[in-house]
């Protein structure tokens, strides 16, 4: 049993450059964080070892009486979080989650309502290529050309028209609040269920700076590791305890087999520090963070979709730069700076090119970056873009500038 250094420094050098690649570089993609060490003590912990087929006090296996104060310390700390009657903490991850959702609710071929992935929605929530989209009648909402906002009209209409079974909100790339309360009003009019996915805002939810979507949907979903900077896994949460008995015959059998022990652990100690008072600020630095970048990059020139934000995240449009989503994301990258091309509502551009970048502050502000090194980093992100704009060919003089800047700054903010 010696050191992973000693057995295998194959694996052991992916690891230590990827730990440097996390220190020296700005991470500015949405969906990521950084986890506490504790967190990844659990997950690194012998709870890895245990089969636990079942939840607390009715599992399939002996020996998980210990296993069992994990799970049922991350099902109580999740219901209180998110003031919840019932939560799965047991889903591998955000897609686990939905699909046992649709396993709960839905027979094939039943037809669903959910937002678009070109206009920001998730694969999940009935995209062409993904299960949801195969094995239901998928019918899909956009945005509004004017605002960029959810399009309520759309939604009612198509709601009437196909009476879907479920309605889903929340996306990936969408950077409003939402109005919970109409989707409702619309998917009670039709006799749907209201589901809504908050993966990417949980944390906001948790800190107190985005409103609780369980105040009206029928159920809610979620990845642990966004910005609720948890390991990466799924959650389902209810208020409603019979359709709570459907998601857990739904987790487990019907969907998974064993839980992965050692991450519902790691989730218990992440619920553990979202409840701390020091979340609420953390929640609340992420989206102050986020507006001053958008509000940076709109000084030097950017569109920002919808005019700005109300969450951790925002969608640079580079047309009006003249650029694309794809080389936009290939230049930060040399620079040090990390995020993903995409698309923006009525793209003209192809997936793999995009007119689009989306940004976040969540791992940023999680290793204490604040309002003045974001507009930093919207001044570094300016430099690349019009860098890329004066030559599109070869922008590696602007990429070294800032490479160097960037690494200065992840040098005063150490991770771990
Ligand atoms: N739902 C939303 C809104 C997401 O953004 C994502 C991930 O990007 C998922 C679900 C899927 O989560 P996972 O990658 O853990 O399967």
């Amino acid at each position: 049993n010696a050191p992973l250094a000693e057995t295998d420094a194959d694996l052991m050098n992916s690891i230590t450059l990827e730990m440097g690649r996390q220190q020296e570089h700005i991470e500015l993609i949405a969906s990521e964080n950084i986890v506490s060490r504790a967190v990844m003590e659990a997950q690194g912990s012998v709870l890895t070892n245990k089969y636990a087929e079942g939840y607390p006090g009715r599992r399939y296996y002996g020996g998980c009486e210990y296993v069992d104060i994990a799970e049922n310390l991350a099902i109580e700390r999740a219901k209180k979080l998110f003031n919840a009657a019932y939560v799965n903490v047991q889903p591998h991850s955000g897609a686990q989650a939905n699909g046992a959702v649709n396993l709960a609710l839905l027979q094939p071929g039943d037809t669903i309502l959910g937002m678009s992935l070109a206009a920001g929605g998730h694969l999940t929530h009935g995209a062409p290529p993904a299960q949801s989209g195969k094995w239901f009648n998928a019918i899909q909402y956009g945005v509004s050309r004017e605002d960029a906002m959810v399009d309520f009209d759309e939604v009612e209409r198509l709601a009437k028209e196909h009476q879907p079974k479920v309605i889903i909100a929340g996306g990936s790339a969408y950077p409003r609040f939402i109005d919970f309360k109409r989707f409702r009003e619309i998917a009670d009019s039709v006799g749907a269920y209201f589901w809504v996915d908050m993966a990417h805002f949980a944390g906001l939810v948790a800190g107190g700076a985005h409103p609780n979507p369980l105040e009206h949907a029928h159920v809610v979903t979620t990845t642990t590791h966004k910005t609720l900077r948890g390991p990466r896994g799924g959650m389902i949460l209810t208020n409603d305890l019979e359709l709570g008995k459907k998601f857990n015959s739904a987790v487990f059998p019907g969907l998974q087999g064993g839980p992965l022990m050692h991450v519902i652990a790691a989730k218990a100690v992440a619920f553990g520090e979202a409840l701390q008072p020091e979340f609420n600020d953390y929640a609340a630095r992420v989206v102050e963070n986020a507006r001053a970048l958008a509000a940076r990059l709109v000084e030097g020139g950017c569109d920002i979709v919808s005019g700005g934000t109300d969450t951790h995240l925002m969608l640079v449009d580079l047309r009006p730069l003249g650029l694309t989503g794809r080389d936009a994301d290939n230049s930060l990258g040399r620079a040090n700076i990390t995020c993903n091309k995409n698309g923006i509502p009525f793209d003209p551009e192809k997936p793999m090119v995009t007119s689009g970048i989306r940004l976040g502050t969540p791992a940023g502000t999680t290793r204490g970056f604040g309002v003045k090194e974001f507009e930093l980093v919207g001044d570094f992100i300016i430099e690349i873009l019009n860098g890329l704009k004066a030559n599109p060919e070869d922008n590696s003089a602007a990429e070294a500038s800032v490479r160097e800047k960037v690494i200065a700054l992840c040098k005063d903010f150490p991770i771990y």
